[in-house]
């Protein structure tokens, strides 16, 4: 028999076959990756969304990428997604984000046309067989203890294999600024407020967090002679590997300026004389938000003896009439914000289009989900994005293609993925979600990695290429070109770099400091023949050899503890020895192998020790 999770409307009942859909709730960048891919791996899929017109909007700052972040997209990439080719086709301002550092630790950002953005994405939705509908979900039918179909607000059921849900920070949203609060999801946009009560009562824990978005003001009542201009890079890095193959990539769109500007001691003077009206020092809102992106009224008192502030002024698309003033989120009241902006040089004059404003909103703790993203409690449901805690569109797309991917694994019977962090930046953010959890907003970050070298982001198509086209998620075609590209870096690396030892190669000049475009110029002019990624790509591995190396060792070390599975049904609190705590902690996480037990916060060697031992596998906690 199936029954509904809530009070809901009588429905017919919904027999779970794996010919149903994959139904997808929510049309952001989770909610369109993890329909797209389902698609991709041959499975009928309906997405539901609030607002059949804010497909993939981006809701708050107009860019993509980034550090951190730029490594997440081109793994997405890799995987056959959408975000990496969308962001390149929209792009009117390509920069690459620590450009002076080494490759592993940089990011190519790309500001984007907030109308070119969707339309691209919608144009391969356009391609597909992917039933999109205008419905609220208000609830979650389950058989046997599996979800197996979705409520809508009309009553109607709709069957499922499984069902991935992706609704933002849409439920139980709160926006608040000054002393207004009114429900809603983001700006324009209402709340959802069913599904958390069902999840609720399906016995899933819910928490708040919250983010905030700053001011748009109108770009034509701008001073731009008092602010310093920042061009594009003169050569733009795309995202997509299609697009870094191309000899000289250049954008579709034409290119635009950003613009800085800076705070001062009045700004800041104004913001504390009013901070008793910010919903965030009344207390207001009490929940998280992210820490590395303050909002300027953390900011200013923070760091109290800062005089100015960056603010970089973002257009939001071509001949799109406002700018983003990007460093200013804040929910502060409309005429405060009006002072605020007002005092910043440039801005003397600028009229706001739309105010500053913060939302609260329900999460789902992700150490609730296993590594496959589905609902430990719940069989069938899987979560993506904002739902589980984190923030940004690229942590959200890369979680939906994961999670897309999985429930079709899962309504086929398979095997689940569970992306290594050994692997992949996807497979160190699902693991940090899941086994350590969240105590604010999540977001990407290259220090998060402990393989930062080997997750490189010019090697993303080389580690994840192969697996995509196993799941399904990769067309053969698309394989084909990650593998030429990579055998012909490999064979001119034999040649250029045969052996680490060997002195005067090209590779051991390149180690010892030499310029490598003149290396290569001298030992290799054919090389500049090549798409100027792959040389990138080359040398890289040349120059990093020896710190590659280590870190393969020490990958080696790890993968250890990884591949000691402990069973789905393991009697944690059986281990002899154990503290109570750390007893409470692994049976709330249930790690699934020894090295995410050995991740979670305070199971120390000693506790990781024991339980190695309680699964017949000592040595493998000694080493
Ligand atoms: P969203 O893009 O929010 O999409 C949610 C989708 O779910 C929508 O299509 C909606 O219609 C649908 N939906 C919701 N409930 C239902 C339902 N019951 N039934 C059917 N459909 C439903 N990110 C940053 O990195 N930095 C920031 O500073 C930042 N600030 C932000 C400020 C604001 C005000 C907001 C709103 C977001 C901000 N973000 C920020 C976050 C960024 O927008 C999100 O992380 C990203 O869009 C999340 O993607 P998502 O797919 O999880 O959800």
């Amino acid at each position: 028999m199936n029954t509904s999770l809530g009070p809901g409307k009588k429905s017919a009942p919904t027999p779970m076959r794996a010919t149903d859909p994959i139904v997808v709730i929510g049309g952001g960048h989770a909610g369109l990756e993890a329909a797209h891919a389902a698609f991709r791996m041959g499975m009928p899929v309906v997405l539901l969304t609030l607002h059949r017109d804010s497909l993939a909007r981006l809701s708050c700052n107009p860019a993509i990428g980034g550090i951190g972040k730029s490594h997440l997209v081109r793994e997405i990439d890799a995987l056959g997604g959408l975000m990496a080719r969308a962001a390149d086709a929209a792009g009117i301002h390509f920069r690459v984000l620590n450009a002076s550092r080494g490759p592993a630790v940089q990011g190519p950002r790309i500001q984007q046309d907030l109308e070119a953005y969707p339309r691209a994405i919608g144009s391969w939705l356009e391609e597909t067989d992917i039933t999109i509908r205008q419905a609220e979900a208000m609830d979650l039918q389950l058989r046997g203890g599996r979800v197996c179909g979705v409520v809508t607000r009309e009553g109607e059921v709709i069957a499922a294999s499984a069902v991935v849900l992706t609704s933002g920070t849409f439920l139980g949203g709160r926006l608040f600024r000054g002393d207004e609060v009114v429900e809603g999801g983001r700006a324009g946009e209402a709340a959802s407020n069913g599904l958390s009560a069902a999840l609720r009562r399906a016995g899933l824990r819910l928490e708040r967090f919250k983010t905030g978005t700053p001011p748009r003001i109108l770009a034509d009542s701008i001073d731009y002679h008092a602010l310093e201009v920042q061009p594009g890079d003169e050569n733009p890095v795309p995202l997509a590997f299609e697009n870094l193959a191309r000899r000289d990539f250049r954008p579709d769109l034409p290119q635009v300026h950003t613009h800085i500007a800076h705070s001062n001691p009045r700004t800041h003077d104004l913001v504390r004389a009013n901070l008793d009206r910010s919903p965030l020092y009344t207390g207001k809102i009490r929940s998280q938000g992210p820490r590395y992106c303050p909002s300027f009224e953390d900011k200013v008192v923070r760091f109290s003896d800062r005089e100015h502030h960056l603010l970089h002024l973002e257009p939001m698309g071509l001949g799109h009439p406002w700018i983003y003033v990007n460093g200013m989120s804040t929910s502060l009241p409309e005429e405060v914000q009006e002072q605020v902006v007002h005092s910043v040089p440039g801005l003397e004059e600028a009229k706001i289009a739309r105010y500053g404003y913060a939302v609260e909103y329900d999460y789902v703790p992700p150490t609730q989900l296993s590594a496959s993203l589905e609902v430990r409690s719940l069989p069938g449901l899987f979560l993506a994005g904002q739902i589980c805690g984190t923030t940004g569109y690229e942590e959200a797309a890369a979680l939906g293609l994961v999670a897309g991917a999985n429930a079709v694994l899962a309504a086929r019977g398979a095997e689940p993925w569970h992306p290594s962090r050994l692997q992949s930046y996807l497979g160190v953010m699902v693991d940090d979600l899941t086994v350590r959890g969240v105590l604010e907003p999540y977001r990407m970050f290259t220090s998060r990695a402990e393989m930062r070298l080997s997750l490189a982001p010019d090697t993303a198509d080389r580690r994840l290429g192969d697996l995509g086209h196993r799941l399904g998620l990769v067309s053969a075609s698309g394989q084909q070109r990650m593998t030429t590209r990579w055998t012909r870096i490999r064979q001119a690396l034999e040649t250029l770099d045969p052996d680490a030892s060997s002195k005067n190669t090209p590779g051991h000049r390149i180690r010892r400091g030499e310029d490598p475009v003149t290396v290569l110029e001298q030992e290799a002019p054919h090389l500049a023949e090549w798409p100027r990624a792959d040389r990138h790509s080359l040398v890289a591995l040349m120059r990093y050899r020896g710190y590659l190396e280590i870190e393969r060792r020490e990958a080696k070390r790890l993968e250890r503890l990884e591949k000691v599975r402990i069973p789905g049904d393991f009697a944690f609190q059986q281990v002899p020895g154990l503290s109570h705590e750390v007893r409470q902690r692994l049976e709330e996480v249930r790690p699934a192998r020894l090295g995410q037990a050995a991740r979670i916060p305070g199971v120390t060697p000693a506790a990781l020790a024991l339980l190695a031992s309680a699964l017949g596998r000592p040595e493998e906690a000694a080493s």
